[in-house]
């Protein structure tokens, strides 16, 4: 939960912002995105923007869901299907009342509609718009504005989210002391929201410098489905920004994730006659230091400077049936963390050779694994790359930290990078502490500001040549 003080703090901040969000409201005109400058007063304030503000700023809560109490402000990129015109935090407030909750978890709708409003919004900008189920009902989304003879820049966000409870309010977005809550804000849509201003701006612009891709992709909170079909299709594109709350700090390198399950197989007996059957379970206890054996050598075999080394971990156990039975079964699921360099093969190679080992030793053990159930590839795109000299030109200019960061969690870019072969950066803004929670939030500042970051790296991607 955020201090008393660090509310405090936000607000002043958030004025010069809530002023432009206020002044494009009320002029109604074309989003047109500006640098953030803390610092810099609002100019001429028009009588209805400073009764706007004086209300905005004494209400401290303004709800903003464009189904509910928010139709005395105007928000038509709110309203599915209506172009992107006036403020990034309307059209993300759009993006939030929208369920897409992943279909993989209890009650989840799926990304369908969100990926439908997209399209709308992303077709009335002017883009060719692509939509293909990655599963029943689930689509992938391509949007493209191509002219030719320029670089093609992927901006890459998920569709879904993790489920709305215990947030109050998940899909009522609401601001207060400038930040916009509601599931998703942080992770991903303040990220996808930014990006639909930087397709409208491509659209708008005949010299824009680079051709654009937004891509949305499906089920990134469980497995990734979404953005490893996407990669595997090889959409043709030079580098692709990938939209995660990283507030604006860039990510190169992450750690991918393998898991699978092994299961040991006994035969079933009555306890008291436990010589009539064989323990699965304590087949298993034998099993665990040999897959132990197997895999520990090697996790410190490429150490990484930032993210360290490989891990393991049983996260899973289960079997048996009742303590008076002999188990016939027993499986566990383990997690073995991947760093650069590593590949799942070479993991599920050793596992093989140790459970080879074990039946060697003890022809009585009958055990088996299933292949991987995940299988996400580490990241790490060289700092010379061209979309990470160009996302560090553009942070830079915002007042943003350049050195490139590397993180323990994984995103969509290892899919577009490791299967893909697309040179992948991470970049958004929100904090990764608010994902998840049910405290989401995004800073509208940070939000505001990352417009201009992705038109930055648009600009010095086109620059900074190969
Ligand atoms: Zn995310």
């Amino acid at each position: 939960m955020p201090s008393v003080v660090s509310r405090l703090q936000v607000l002043p901040r958030a004025l010069p912002c809530v002023a432009r969000l206020a002044s494009c409201m009320l002029r109604r005109l074309p989003f047109a995105p500006r640098s953030t400058d803390p610092d810099q007063p609002a100019q001429s304030t028009p009588p209805r923007l400073k009764s706007f503000l004086e209300k905005t700023l004494t209400a401290r809560e303004t709800p903003i869901s464009p189904h509910s109490a928010c139709a005395r402000l105007p928000r038509r990129s709110a309203v599915r299907g209506v172009a992107i015109t006036e403020s990034v935090v309307d059209t993300l407030a759009g993006l939030v009342a929208i369920n897409s909750v992943n279909a993989s978890l209890p009650g989840g709708p799926g990304e369908a509609e969100l990926a439908h409003h997209v399209a709308d919004l992303a077709r009335a900008a002017g883009a060719d718009v692509e939509l293909y189920d990655v599963e029943p009902n689930r689509p992938n989304l391509l949007a493209w504005i191509r002219r030719g003879n320029r670089p093609t820049l992927m901006f890459e966000c998920h569709l879904d989210t993790v489920g709305l409870d215990p947030m109050p309010d998940a899909l009522n977005p609401r601001i207060a002391n400038g930040r916009l809550y509601g599931r998703g804000s942080a992770d991903p849509k303040g990220c996808l929201a930014a990006m639909l201003h930087v397709l409208h701006a491509a659209a708008s612009d005949p010299d824009f410098p680079v051709d654009l891709c937004l891509a949305g992709a499906v089920g990134e909170e469980i497995v990734m489905i979404g953005s490893r079909v996407m990669a595997e299709r090889r959409p043709p594109v030079d580098a692709a920004v990938v939209g995660e709350p990283t507030e604006l700090r860039i990510i190169t390198a992450q750690k991918g994730a393998v898991r699978w399950r092994v299961r040991t197989h006994g035969v079933a007996a009555h306890s008291a006659m436990p010589e009539q059957g064989h323990n699965a379970i304590q087949d298993m206890a034998t099993a665990i230091p040999a897959l132990a054996r197997g895999i520990e050598p090697h996790l410190d075999a490429r150490p990484h400077p930032v993210l360290g080394h490989a891990t393991w971990n049983v996260g899973t156990i289960r079997g048996g049936a009742g303590v008076n039975v002999v188990p016939d079964l027993c499986e566990i699921e383990i997690d073995r963390r991947l760093v650069p360099g590593d590949a799942s093969a070479e993991v599920l190679h050793h596992v093989d050779a140790a459970l080879d080992d074990l039946r060697a030793s003890d022809p009585q053990v009958r055990i088996d694994r299933d292949p991987p159930f995940v299988d996400i590839p580490p990241l790490e795109t060289p700092h010379d790359a061209r979309v990470v000299r160009a996302a560090q030109q553009a942070v830079a200019a915002a007042g943003i930290s350049p050195d490139p960061l590397g993180v323990a969690y994984a995103t969509d870019a290892a899919m577009l990078s490791g299967v893909g072969g697309i040179p992948s950066v991470v970049l958004g803004p929100g904090d990764i502490a608010q994902a998840h929670t049910n405290d989401e939030w995004i800073e509208i500042a940070q939000l505001e500001q990352a417009v201009g970051v992705y038109l930055g790296v648009c600009q010095a991607f086109a620059k900074v040549g190969d």
